[in-house]
């Protein structure tokens, strides 16, 4: 049997690696904090006592950390020890150049290496329904594939190393302008005296439509699974669309990209973070945009 070490078993690490588990896989798993490693536990993940004690032994290494320099240390401690042919899969989301830079580390290693980042949040980690955006040889994505399949539903290759994690950001860069472009919509309508079923019966069979307006819309009561219903619990938080924003700027600068719309939504986003509301989901900045719009008292 294939025997998987899973590192970072954060949100979304946890259920991930319990997906796995539950799909009948071995699954060796570790994170610098204990009581993630107790809850892992709690769902048939055996607990190793190191990250290289983890993926001592085991055919593919899945991590996901919270960003690039984790990924770096954590491949760079473990690749050396890797047998020849190992597959490391790193689904967390970061910079390109990081990610070209650990599957540089994979090569010189003789291991398989992925970067297959990630949509659709906890929700989808824990009902097994992420895609899955990958970069690299397709040799190394066609052997990551049933790995990845019990953990998502949705696994598309984007082309070589690093491609995934480009994929990841323009698609999060299209996400933060379309739900801010909507809660402005919302906004305006209100002041016009629409109504929000009013505005959304029209723009979700109109050109209008999106996402964030039909998936994910940002007012209570209009789309079943939003997190509006629920006070803005996340779902996906604002920190960590904010974190997305400022990679695909990055990004944009050193390739030259003109992306203002992209620009402006980080300054939205950043602002949002910084009035306290970085843990709340991302289409919680309506409030900020429906604050904002009101007249001075
Ligand atoms: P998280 O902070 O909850 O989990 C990361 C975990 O990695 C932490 O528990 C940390 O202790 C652990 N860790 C760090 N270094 C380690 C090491 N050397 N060995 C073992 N464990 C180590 O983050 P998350 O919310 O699970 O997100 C993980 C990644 O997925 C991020 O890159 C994030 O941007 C991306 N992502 C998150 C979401 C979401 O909704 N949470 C959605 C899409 C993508």
């Amino acid at each position: 049997m294939t025997r998987i070490a899973f590192l970072g078993l954060g949100n979304m690490g946890g259920l991930m690696a319990a997906n796995l588990v539950k799909a009948g896989r071995e699954v060796c798993g570790y994170d610098l904090a204990p009581p993630l490693c107790t809850a892992a536990a709690q769902s048939g993940v055996h607990v190793a006592a190191s990250a290289g004690a983890a993926a001592h032994g085991a055919d593919v290494v899945v991590s996901m950390l919270a960003d690039g320099k984790d990924v770096l240390s954590l491949w760079t401690e473990l690749l050396p020890q890797a047998v020849q042919g190992v597959l490391f899969i790193d689904c967390s989301t970061i910079d390109i150049a990081t990610a070209r830079e650990v599957h540089r580390k994979a090569q010189d290693a003789c291991a398989l290496s992925v970067d297959a980042p990630v949509s659709g949040g906890v929700a989808g980690a824990r009902a097994g329904t992420l895609s899955f955006m990958c970069g690299g040889d397709s040799a190394a994505i066609d052997k990551a594939r049933p790995i990845l399949a019990d953990m998502g539903k949705t696994i598309i290759p984007c082309g070589g190393a690093g491609l995934g994690q480009a994929a990841k950001i323009c698609n999060n860069m299209m996400l933060a302008a379309t739900m801010i472009v909507t809660c402005e919509a919302f906004t305006l309508a209100e002041k016009l005296g629409l109504t929000p079923q009013a505005l959304f019966d029209v723009a979700s069979v109109s050109s209008g439509q999106s996402w964030s307006l039909t998936s994910y819309c940002p007012v209570r009561g209009l789309t079943l699974a939003s997190p509006a219903n629920d006070g803005y619990k996340p779902g996906f938080m604002a920190s960590l669309m904010l974190k997305d924003l400022k990679l695909a700027q990055e990004e944009a600068t050193s390739a030259g990209a003109p992306t203002p719309l992209g620009a402006l939504a980080l300054q939205l986003y950043a602002l949002y973070v910084a009035s306290g509301q970085g843990a709340s989901d991302f289409s919680g900045i309506i409030r900020m945009i429906q604050g904002a719009s009101k007249p001075a008292a």
